[in-house]
């Protein structure tokens, strides 16, 4: 037993906590076994917490005789009878000498709260009252009509009907039940054409709206043994269930009475139009998002263990994160709709809502789990990565890394949940695209890599018989490119084919877009070789010049044979220099400009690179040349002049 509203009329903040415990409901406030209200109106000391404390099993404060207290009811009390399920209000007494002036407005308040809430309003009222109503008794009376009215038979309501149980106190069997009962039915009628006069009820019956039923009691003191016989007779009546109509049922589902209880009376303190059915729909409102977060809580709290092994535990325990975190899902979601069953208006959208969240909390921790897979199996596939070191097999050694990996995944993280499905989706992308990424980046350092040892090959193996081509200009001047062309072609042609054995999938396994541009790489890298190489031999000024007079005194100096020439007598030097001037002059012209041959085909031609572009190199080189080939000339004749004169 407990207060609902202070005398103050303050409603008790405590409710909530109170009805849980006191009503035995569960966690979830689910009011098993409460299904009915009963509420108990009329005069201060009555003996209205008596008879209720006799019907309903309840411990109500009652004013004790015996030890002298006076403890009168104050506010509005509640209890419960477990046994018959039923919730009973006890209210303050309604012609309350203390409140003075405000007793009837504290009536007319607890009079809608008591008829907003309970299906049966016991109307407790001693006997030798009935047919000599007093003032207060009739206001009484008065009011609980007019607020029906008001509450279930507006225009706007939805018509509701409600009993009204008469207890007469202290009945002393001179007058018979159905003789009072009359009476007093007399007296309602005459008050409600009182209260409908000039109403849209004007033509109505009370009975239309109301059930009377009428209840003797026997003098609690005088007649002791009869006062607790009849109110053994009439707990009977109440625990046999049929005296709740469902005509009455106030459509409030019990595990919302504290939210449902608090609202009404809310508005009726502030003097507000009471609005059941929106009473009812805040109540729907606030009971399910209670549900809600019981649910979520719960799940969090479930999915707090599951994350402790995501970050501790084995791998049979990782694998199993999907299901479990399917598992807390699913039962969060039967702990709901078990309990927002009976507010079917408003459990779709807090499902919809709880799906959200459990979804978002869902997500988060499966991604956090598969996040640590993914980012373990990545550095692992890194690893092993590094352990090729060579382009050879990375192909072969590089798809089993993967399937590795991605198997490791799916071991781990795979589930038919589906609100974490996309989630894995999502990681095992951006797993496998990350490898995939890493792998790209592997290989293509070993193309680049390769490209340059296969560069390094052409130039070596290009390079000694180029220098000889060369050397030997002046025997083969009109096709030394031609001969360059075809050693850079027969040098290009090998290497060529070691990468393609290196592309090729029992190497890097390149796509073939990507060998073909390797290739197309190593072409290009090829003919630059080509050009640094023939550059280093003649591409400067002194070297050309190196070259040219080398030619020059090669012609000049040595016959045909190549031996060193003794100038006889009759010997024409001049015949000679000159010759030997023509050659290297014809050895500079063609040496000056370098022709570029097309690597895979020699016969095609590509363009003429000089070595100069400023002539006045040239010019420098030939004046140079002549300055020299004239001294060698002069000293020449002079020779042969003294071995003339010998
Ligand atoms: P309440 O103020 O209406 O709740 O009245 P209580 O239940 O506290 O009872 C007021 C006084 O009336 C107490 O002293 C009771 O013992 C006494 N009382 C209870 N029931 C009866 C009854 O049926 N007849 C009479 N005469 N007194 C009663
Ligand atoms: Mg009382």
């Amino acid at each position: 037993m407990f207060q609902l509203v202070g005398y103050d009329e303050v409603f008790n903040g405590e409710v909530a906590g109170l009805w849980r415990k006191a009503s035995g409901a569960g966690e979830s406030g689910d009011a098993h076994g409460i299904s009915h209200v009963v509420a108990i109106m009329g005069p201060q000391s009555s003996g209205k917490s008596t008879i209720m404390n006799r019907l309903f099993g309840t411990d109500f404060f009652t004013m004790d005789e015996d030890q002298g207290r006076y403890q009168v009811t104050q506010g509005i009390w509640l209890g419960f009878d477990r046994k018959s399920g039923t919730a009973v209000i006890d209210l303050e007494g309604t012609d309350s000498r203390e409140r003075g002036e405000d007793a009837v407005t504290f009536e007319r308040k607890s009079a809608l709260f008591a008829l907003a809430i309970s299906e049966v309003l016991i109307i407790n009222l001693w006997t030798q009252d009935v047919g000599r109503l007093n003032a207060s008794n009739i206001l009484l009376l008065r009011t609980v009509l007019e607020q029906d009215l008001v509450l279930f038979h507006d225009e706007k309501s939805a018509p509701m009907r409600t009993k009204l149980l008469f207890l007469f106190r202290d009945h002393d069997m001179a007058t018979p039940l159905p003789r009072l009962s009359n009476v007093m039915k007399e007296d309602l009628q005459g008050i409600w054409k009182q209260i409908t006069a000039g109403t849209v009820h004007n033509e109505s019956q009370l009975e239309e709206f109301f059930d009377l039923e009428f209840y003797a009691l026997p003098h609690k003191v005088l007649m002791p043994e009869e006062f607790e016989a009849a109110c053994l007779e009439l707990r009977a009546n109440f625990q046999k269930e049929d005296i709740f109509k469902s005509s009455y049922d106030r459509q409030l589902s019990l595990d919302g009475f504290p939210v449902f209880a608090g609202g009404v009376w809310e508005t009726i303190r502030r003097d507000k139009e009471l609005d059941l059915p929106a009473q009812r729909e805040l109540v729907a409102v606030v009971r399910c998002d209670e549900f809600k977060k019981e649910a979520l809580e719960a799940a969090e709290e479930e999915l707090g263990v599951v994350k402790e092994a995501i970050n501790t535990g084995d791998d049979t325990k990782l694998a199993a994160v999907g299901e479990d975190i399917g598992g807390i899902v699913s039962r969060a979601f039967e702990v709901f709709d078990e309990n927002a069953q009976r507010y079917p208006e408003k459990a779709v959208s807090k499902r919809a809502e709880l799906e959200a969240s459990l979804s978002a909390l869902a997500t988060g921790i499966f991604g956090s789990h598969a996040d640590k897979v993914r980012r373990q199996l990545l550095e692992a596939f890194g690893t092993q990565l590094k352990s090729l070191t060579s382009w050879n097999g990375f192909g072969k050694g590089l798809k089993g890394f993967v399937t590795t990996a991605m198997g490791k995944f799916d071991s781990l993280c795979a589930t038919n949940v589906d609100y974490i499905e996309p989630e894995y989706s999502a990681k095992r992308e951006q797993l496998s695209s990350s490898i995939e990424l890493q792998a790209r980046r592997w290989r293509d350092s070993a193309v680049k890599s390769s490209l340059q040892q296969l560069q390094a090959h052409y130039g070596s193996s290009f390079a000694p018989p180029c220098a000889a081509i060369l050397d030997a200009a002046a025997k083969h001047v009109d096709t030394v490119w031609a001969l360059v062309a075809q050693l850079s072609h027969k040098s290009y042609k090998t290497v060529k084919e070691e990468a393609s054995t290196r592309f090729a999938t029992e190497g890097l396994a390149l796509p073939p877009d990507v060998e073909r541009s390797a290739i197309i790489a190593l072409k290009l890298d090829c003919e630059e070789e080509t050009l640094r190489q023939i550059h280093g031999l003649i591409g400067s000024p002194s070297l050309f010049l190196t070259r040219v007079k080398q030619c020059f005194f090669d012609q000049f100096r040595n016959d045909a044979n190549g031996l060193p020439r003794v100038w006889g007598p009759d010997d024409d030097i001049t015949e000679v220099y000159e010759k030997a001037l023509e050659v290297s002059a014809d050895v500079a012209n063609a040496l000056s400009t370098v022709n570029r041959f097309d690597l895979d085909d020699p016969e095609v031609a590509k363009e003429s690179v000089k070595h100069f572009d400023d002539e006045c190199y040239i010019e420098q080189i030939k004046a140079s040349l002549q300055k020299e080939a004239e001294a060698a000339f002069a000293e020449s004749k002079r020779s042969q002049e003294q071995m003339k004169a010998q």
